[in-house]
């Protein structure tokens, strides 16, 4: 179609997660989907939104998100003007890109960490750079000025599950001339936080996601811990309504209730724990992993093989053909029984 922008046209498009058709019979250990069902209060809430005859949803939600803000703000000891939510926060990284970078000009991220950076890129057509990781998991070739307007720095990093500390991120950030967009999708699965940076680190901002510590994949909530300039210019951004009213009430019923996050959170770090301690005496090479999933290396570097003969056995885990992936996979985590069978079939496999 000739009449699309040129990059729209010649972009691949971002592709998620393999989705089977029949997902009762299959193990999913492929998109660190959490294994445990979110707060009861979230689905109590949803219920009393919806209330008997549905009548609240002929009304438009609250465009400014206020009360979910607020309840974050408590959370994460915060003024509710540093905060801004999210419909899931892959809204957040294609708006940040917006507000900070303009076509032309140059935004980055390491590389591996998560693809989708590289197409909200490429739809706003803004210019790429990678930088890649040495041994030690600290980023190679970073310059001593990073003069790009954005920086995307993935902690824990997806898909390899290690973080960094936060006097290295607070190097970064003295070093980068523009923003620096720490992307903590899974950091409530880790040791540390740089939350506590933003207010340290003028250039520095933090996005979460309900997706994953929440069991909130299919609600579509994240949410950014932003300077108030940042995020009023978030604010002229995003779409007037991004957050419906079911939403927003989920994410305050997950936000209050704190004890059972921190019981799944601990149940899914010890069989994380258990499961790479188990994966190594069968050989594997497994990353320490701050994160709700592992990246593992098969002893014989061929992951394509182990890909294949799990999905054989209805196990799905992720496989990634890059160059730099492609010896290993990564498996979320899921409930003990769940990693038990797994690592059956792993062990069967060899
Ligand atoms: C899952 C994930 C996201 C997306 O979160 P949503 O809130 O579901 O949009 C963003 N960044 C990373 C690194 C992720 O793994």
């Amino acid at each position: 179609m000739t009449l699309l922008r040129k990059n729209i046209a010649a972009m691949v498009g971002y592709v998620p997660g393999f989705q089977p058709e029949n997902e009762a019979e299959w193990l999913k250990l492929n998109t660190n989907e959490n294994p445990y069902p979110p707060s009861p209060e979230v689905g109590k809430a949803i219920l009393a939104e919806v209330g008997t005859d549905g009548s609240n949803l002929r009304k438009y939600p609250d465009a400014g998100s206020h009360e979910a803000r607020k309840v974050a703000a408590e959370l994460y000891g915060v003024d509710p003007s540093w905060v801004i939510m999210a419909n899931g926060s892959d809204e957040l990284l294609n708006n940040l890109i917006r507000a900070f970078v303009g076509e032309g000009e140059e935004l980055a991220f390491v590389h591996p960490s998560y693809s989708y950076y590289a197409t909200l890129a490429e739809i706003q057509g803004v210019k790429i750079v990678r930088f890649g990781l040495d041994d030690d998991y600290r980023l190679a070739d970073f310059p001593d000025r990073y003069t790009g307007k954005l920086f995307f720095l993935t902690s824990p990093n997806a898909p390899l599950g290690f973080r960094f500390t936060n006097d290295y991120i607070r190097d970064i950030a003295s070093r980068c001339d523009g923003v620096l967009v720490v992307d903590e999708a899974y950091a409530d699965f880790a040791d540390t936080s740089a939350l506590d940076l933003v207010s340290q680190c003028e250039n520095l901002i933090v996005t979460r996601t309900f997706s994953k510590s929440y069991s909130l994949a299919g609600m579509r909530l994240g949410l950014a811990i932003a300077r108030p300039e940042v995020v009023e210019a978030l604010d002229k951004i995003r779409d007037h309504y991004h957050i419906d009213r079911l939403a927003l009430v989920a994410a305050q019923a997950a936000l209050l209730d704190q004890g059972w996050l921190l019981e799944n959170l601990t149940k899914i770090r010890k069989t994380r724990e258990w499961f790479s301690t188990e994966l190594r005496q069968i050989g594997y090479r497994v990353i320490p992993s701050q994160a709700n999933f592992i990246f593992a290396t098969p002893p014989d570097l061929d992951a394509e093989r182990v890909y294949t003969e799990l999905f054989e056995r209805k196990i799905l885990v992720r496989f990634f053909t890059d160059p730099l992936l492609k010896h290993g996979l990564r498996i979320s985590i899921g409930t003990r029984e769940e990693m038990e069978k797994t690592l059956v079939a792993m062990t069967e496999i060899g």
